[in-house]
């Protein structure tokens, strides 16, 4: 079934509006607000410290340690509280989307504990958890080396979209079947590299690779924001 108008009227290349906050959380030594949409993240970090058990420290670089989970008023099906399979998965693969943009390697020893929580989930929360938690991780004042942003791009009946909602992850055919193809990207801009890509559904190699510049275009624009939210917050220092 062809996918001709978006269900939310945007157009197949715009994100949901974007919102960009930091300094949310007194407590945490860094902490970033990302919404697309009404998809809502809160980043908190802390540390670095010294990472115990001993047997998991590393003495060549520190580790970032990530802890995503989704509230249970996030989505209207209250979602199960505490820890599952889904999140452990988001964690882990939000690590390492962030690992290459922290000077990990000044830290040896140590970790740096990053905890997403999402207030509101209308797909895209890994996306704009990473979005959250490379700001809060800037916000904490860690040397990086670049921003990560992130947003997912998919195929929805035919068309190449950016920032699916939950009714486009869920589209499907006229014989009940689900085709839509997510594809979370995370970018880290500055240097053009990619450093989360993850693909639910089936897209060709040639759409794929159309698929990733869209996501490529909207991470810059995310990118955008990332660095005036930055700036704004310390525009006082010098
Ligand atoms: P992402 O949020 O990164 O797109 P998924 O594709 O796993 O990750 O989830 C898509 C969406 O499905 C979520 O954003 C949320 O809206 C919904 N969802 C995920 N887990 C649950 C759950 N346990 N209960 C209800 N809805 C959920």
């Amino acid at each position: 079934m062809p996918y001709t108008k978006r269900f939310d009227g945007r157009k197949f290349d715009e994100t949901r509006k974007i919102e960009a906050k930091v300094g949310v959380i007194e407590k945490a030594d860094g902490s970033a607000y990302f919404a697309f949409g009404d998809t809502k993240a809160i980043a908190a970090v802390y540390g670095p410290r010294t990472l115990f058990p001993q047997h998991l420290q590393n003495p060549v670089k520190g580790r970032i340690r990530c802890n995503y989970d989704m509230m249970s008023f996030s989505v209207s099906e209250r979602k199960r509280p505490g820890p599952g399979r889904r999140g452990q998965e988001i964690s882990h693969v939000t690590e390492k989307a962030l690992e290459p943009a922290v000077k990990l390697d000044n830290f040896p020893n140590c970790v740096i504990e990053v905890y997403i929580l999402i207030l509101q989930a209308n797909a895209g929360t890994r996306t704009a958890g990473i979005n959250a938690a490379s700001l809060a991780l800037a916000h904490a004042g860690l040397p990086m080396i670049d921003l990560v942003s992130s947003v997912s791009v998919g195929k929805i009946g035919g068309k190449l979209c950016v920032d699916l909602i939950k009714e486009e992850e869920d589209f499907k055919e006229k014989n009940g079947e689900k085709s839509a193809t997510d594809i979370p990207v995370a970018f880290l801009p500055r240097l053009g590299k990619v450093s989360l890509l993850q693909l639910d559904g089936k897209i060709s190699s040639k759409e794929l690779s159309e698929a990733l510049e869209m996501a490529q275009e909207s991470c810059n624009k995310i990118y955008e924001v990332q660095k005036r939210t930055l700036k704004e917050a310390f525009k006082e220092w010098k």
